[in-house]
């Protein structure tokens, strides 16, 4: 077969900087590499993977659909895409929903409906349309949405980018009210902040978040792409303030870790403002997608998946505590969403990672100080034991060796 590390980097864009493993199988919360040594799966392709590897009931659903029918477009009507969107309205007790693929794709839906929204039931004049969104926010990649990060990194060399956003800090309500104006369509927040460090606001934040939203006319949209259907602790990450968002994304866990399948949801006088021709995707709703997300949905509630994120997140944390690394300035998270920060001082959150992949322990730093830990939902209690076992063996394997020059 070759060497599948230099064949990538010879072909591949430099776009990624994966770990040195080459994955070739993956059963449960466990994958396996070229040469047959076992890993923990601890990131779950950051909740993509929150069912874990092949599941048994997706891959048949997914394969009895692929050998009937899988790609239409929506041109015409198809028997899987109705059940599929009735499911995903009634669980998270919005009107209507639209199809997309990829979480980007999903969150440019949104900001499309609420600009929409904002000019035919406001009265914003079209192009004047405003959305608030927070610093250090993470929604994805298409230029109009790296346009409105924080983050030199994702912005640098992609301008010109589009007007129309505002940032506030996150976790700050009172920062949201002072930025909303006439022309505000909507405010989009990640519950939880993922790609930031797992960073948790303050208690009642989403929920004042909402009052201020409602007071004000604009539209409460939550990016639940990676924190929803489980994830945290609860079906959504809404829920344990017992915030119905106006507008909702979803994606990442909706694929049951087999396809790309994503959605916008919203109320129906939100969505309403969508006509024929407004809006599409060839590959969003297609049967497959539509039959997989359907069953993932159903897996969801029939395993009772975010009581155990739940249960296995709190035993997380309290392993991950229990450990008391002096390398660890903080453990935080919200259900089986957790981040270990690692003091810049002492060491990396990258030779953290390296020495738990050395340990058979997957997962990744993001941002340099934080090691994100999001493993599959049916991982099991023994499985989350051995992990932070391993974890701890990593922390004082980094903790014993001197840090490198010029690497802090
Ligand atoms: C991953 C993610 C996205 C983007 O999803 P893609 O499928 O990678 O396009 C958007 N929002 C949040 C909160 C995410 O975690």
């Amino acid at each position: 077969m070759g060497d599948m590390i230099a064949l990538e980097r010879r072909y591949s864009a430099r776009n990624y900087d994966p770990l040195p493993v080459v994955l070739t199988e993956g059963e449960g919360a466990w994958v396996r590499d070229e040469a047959g040594r076992r890993y923990l799966d601890m990131l779950s392709a950051y909740s993509a993977a929150s069912f874990g590897h092949a599941h048994p009931r997706l891959v048949a659903a997914l394969s009895r659909q692929a050998a009937r029918l899988a790609v239409t477009s929506r041109a015409f009507h198809n028997d899987r895409l109705p059940p599929f969107l009735a499911r995903l309205c009634s669980i998270t007790g919005m009107d209507r929903a639209l199809p997309m693929n990829t979480g980007a794709e999903a969150v440019e839906t949104a900001i499309k409906v609420s600009r929409k929204w904002a000019h035919v039931a406001k009265g914003v004049p079209d192009g004047r349309q405003r959305i608030v969104v927070c610093e250090a926010n993470f929604h994805g990649r298409t230029s109009t949405i790296v346009g409105f990060s924080s983050e030199p990194a994702y912005r640098l060399g992609f301008g010109p980018f589009g007007p129309g956003f505002d940032r506030v800090p996150f976790g700050d309500a009172r920062a949201l009210e002072a930025a909303i104006g006439p022309d505000t369509a909507a405010f989009l927040v990640e519950p939880v902040q993922g790609e930031a460090g797992i960073v948790v606001p303050p208690r009642g934040y989403l929920a004042e978040c909402a009052a201020i939203c409602r007071r004000h006319g604009v539209l409460l949209v939550a990016d639940e792409v990676q924190t929803g259907l489980g994830r945290t602790g609860r079906l959504l990450a809404c829920d344990h303030e017992g915030v119905r968002p106006d507008g909702l994304i979803l994606g990442k866990a909706l694929g049951g870790g087999l396809l790309p399948v994503s959605a916008f949801l919203a109320r129906e006088d939100v969505m309403g403002v969508l006509e024929p021709g407004d809006h599409g995707s060839t590959f969003g709703g297609n049967a497959l997608a539509a039959a997989v997300g359907f069953e993932a949905l159903d897996t969801l509630v029939e395993e009772g998946l975010p009581a155990r994120a739940a249960m296995l997140g709190d035993r997380l944390a309290a392993g991950l505590r229990a450990l008391a690394s002096p390398l660890v300035r903080e453990v935080r998270g919200l259900g089986l969403l957790a981040g270990l920060e690692i003091d810049p001082s002492r060491a990396t959150a990258r030779a953290v990672v390296d020495a738990m992949l050395a340990r058979g322990v997957l997962s990744r730093d993001t941002h340099g100080t934080v090691v994100r830990l999001a493993p599959p939902l049916v991982i099991a209690s023994e499985e989350v034991d051995w992990a932070v076992a391993r974890i701890g063996e990593a922390l004082a394997a980094v903790a014993a060796t001197p840090p490198a020059p010029g690497r802090s």
